[in-house]
């Protein structure tokens, strides 16, 4: 099949869906690989590094299969064939005009971040991977901005404490957050409202934080669901008990297709010590501090509160690596023999198909 990929044009946006090893892996299985000129150059791999490995240069969208990483602009749409396919993070569930443009215009689109959570599809997961740099990378802005180092040191001009961490939120940005801050010698604690991730948290070293009558919330694929207002005020509480003495807190809970929970309250961050650095990873889905706000840096009561935004473009190389593994095992697992095999009895195809012949499946 004649796959293409185009260069990304949202805001910020530095990654490319497929590279070069990818495309020389799908060369193997017979397919031709089309990419728009410039298309990886911000994520460090080069047109030429494409054709070496088998890819042309051309325009991606007559391609019969076109793989993005965001949804495409209106005017990109267009270029699109009549009965073509589109693979990426198209945010399909929440698109409704979207959704409405690529059924009118006879797309087959998959939506990837509504792959189920299941071991057969973990090599496809592009919300785990891409929540793995996230993770990553949440620690580096926080030391960054961070007025302390965060090891122990002893030196001949004393000893420094190390840096006190606390992850809120263990699921797959979480626990890398929590691996990340321990490599650069933090004293890391973490909380979550899922029992089953203590064992995780303590196996990364790190310490998981009790509460008395544990606040709980385990819903359907292994994620949280909404606590009632009661469990949530007590969590409000004793979290806010638990960053007094932090230097750091890293925030990354999240309930799917809901809003962000709150879990940091404007008081809490008026009880932690000058100086500590929160960085927010929900700030695109409302924030889990009530003082985040998206894309920037605030300050308040000498503490700096992040709210960083796609937070895997700006690590954009080993990001599209990562997804562009997903996509290759995603485009593998479609296409049998050259041919778009849809199975609507599979859990994959039924999850991530969200427009065909027509119709929107959502
Ligand atoms: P997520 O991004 O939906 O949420 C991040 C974390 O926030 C979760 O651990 C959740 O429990 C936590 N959280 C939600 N509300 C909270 C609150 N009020 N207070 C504290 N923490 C709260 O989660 P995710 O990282 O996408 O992972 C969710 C689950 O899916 C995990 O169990 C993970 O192991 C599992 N998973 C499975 C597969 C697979 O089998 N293919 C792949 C990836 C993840």
């Amino acid at each position: 099949m004649n796959i293409g990929v185009p260069k990304e044009t949202a805001p910020g946006e530095r990654r490319v869906a497929l590279v070069p090893e990818t495309v020389g892996r799908l060369g193997k299985a017979g397919h031709q690989v089309v990419i728009e000129t410039g298309a990886g150059a911000e994520s460090g791999f080069p047109d030429d590094l494409f054709t070496a490995a088998g890819a042309a240069i051309g325009d991606p969208w007559a391609a019969e299969l076109v793989a993005v990483v965001q949804e495409p602009s209106a005017a990109h749409l267009d270029r699109l064939t009549r009965g073509a396919v589109l693979v990426g993070m198209l945010k399909a569930s929440t698109s409704p005009d979207l959704l409405r443009r690529l059924a009118d215009d006879g797309i087959t689109a998959f939506s990837l971040e509504l792959l189920p959570r299941i071991t057969r599809a973990q090599s496809m997961d592009v919300l785990s991977s891409q929540a793995t740099v996230a993770g990553y990378k949440a620690v580096v802005l926080a030391a960054e901005a961070a007025p302390k180092l965060f090891p122990m040191m002893v030196t001949a001009a004393g000893t420094l404490a190390p840096a006190k961490v606390l992850v809120l939120g263990a699921g797959v940005a979480g626990l890398q957050a929590i691996a990340t801050a321990r490599r650069l010698g933090a004293v890391v604690s973490a909380f979550d409202v899922r029992p089953a991730v203590k064992e995780q948290v303590e196996s990364l070293g790190a310490r998981f934080l009790a509460m008395e009558n544990q606040v709980t919330s385990e819903g359907t694929g292994g994620y949280a669901k909404e606590l009632s207002a009661d469990q949530h005020q007590r969590e409000l509480d004793f979290l806010a008990a638990s960053v007094r003495d932090m230097d750091v807190v890293i925030t990354t809970a999240a309930i799917p297709g809901k809003r962000a929970p709150i879990l940091l309250t404007r008081a809490a961050v008026e009880g932690m010590r000058p100086g500590a650095i929160v960085v927010d990873l929900a700030a695109e889905s409302g924030g889990n501090c009530e003082l985040t706000q998206a894309g920037t840096r605030r300050d308040h009561h000498g503490v700096g509160i992040l709210g960083p935004v796609n937070l895997p473009a700006s690590v954009p190389l080993h990001a599209s690596q990562m997804y562009s593994r997903n996509v290759a095992t995603f485009v593998g697992h479609l296409i049998k023999d050259g041919k778009l095999v849809l199975d609507f009895a599979d859990e994959i195809t039924k999850a991530t198909c969200v427009t065909h012949e027509g119709k929107a499946r959502l």
